[in-house]
């Protein structure tokens, strides 16, 4: 259980950079963490999750640039959701694909309601997780994929009708695919729940 905390800390401080980054154009994941005001790479010591935060009062060693509460938060978040995943989790391996898929999810949140965009390969990689959950636990995937087609059929017709009758754009592509990527972890009859 404490190393899926500290794994969960770790991709929890990893987190804080794709937010940044993966809604860029040009995506670099690999450029050194810098202090945003005066550009200072980080120290390792800078970068030990939480606990630097706490440290530095929540602020940049070098420049005293203030360091938002988040980067803390959103590590707790995801450290806080692998120990839930590991503790409700039959297996281990069932345990480490719940604890990705809510990872995926934690950045679909915080990527969506900071650039209003949900993204592709996040689609991609919850859609890929999820088939493989339901494989993990012996569930019969051929009509997965039905239910995804239902859902997407409905997800346009409803973003067709909002548009055409209220005259609103309600659904975003990103959404319709995401409703879309669920349902893979679900049965044809437990769709309408
Ligand atoms: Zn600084």
């Amino acid at each position: 259980m404490i190393l899926f905390f500290i794994i969960g800390l770790t991709l929890g401080s990893f987190a804080n950079v794709l937010i940044r980054r993966l809604p860029q154009k040009n995506i670099n994941l690999w450029t050194p963490s810098h202090c945003f005001q005066c550009a200072h790479s980080l120290s390792w010591l800078e970068l030990i999750p939480i606990i630097s935060w706490c440290i530095q009062k929540g602020r940049c060693k070098h420049c005293n640039y203030s360091i938002s509460l988040l980067y803390p938060l959103l590590e707790g978040t995801v450290a806080v959701s692998f120990i839930i995943c590991f503790n409700f989790s039959p297996q281990l391996l069932v345990a480490c694909l719940l604890s990705l898929l809510s990872y995926f999810f934690i950045l679909v949140i915080v990527i969506d309601f900071r650039e209003k965009i949900i993204l592709n390969w996040l689609n991609i990689a919850i859609s890929i997780t999820i088939l493989c959950l339901q494989l993990a636990e012996h569930k019969d995937i051929s009509l997965a994929f039905l239910s995804t087609f239902i859902t997407a059929f409905v997800g346009v017709g409803l973003k067709t009708a909002f548009v055409k009758i209220k005259n609103v754009h309600a659904l975003g592509g990103g959404d319709i695919k995401l409703m879309s990527a669920l349902p893979l972890g679900l049965e044809v009859q437990q769709l309408p729940y």
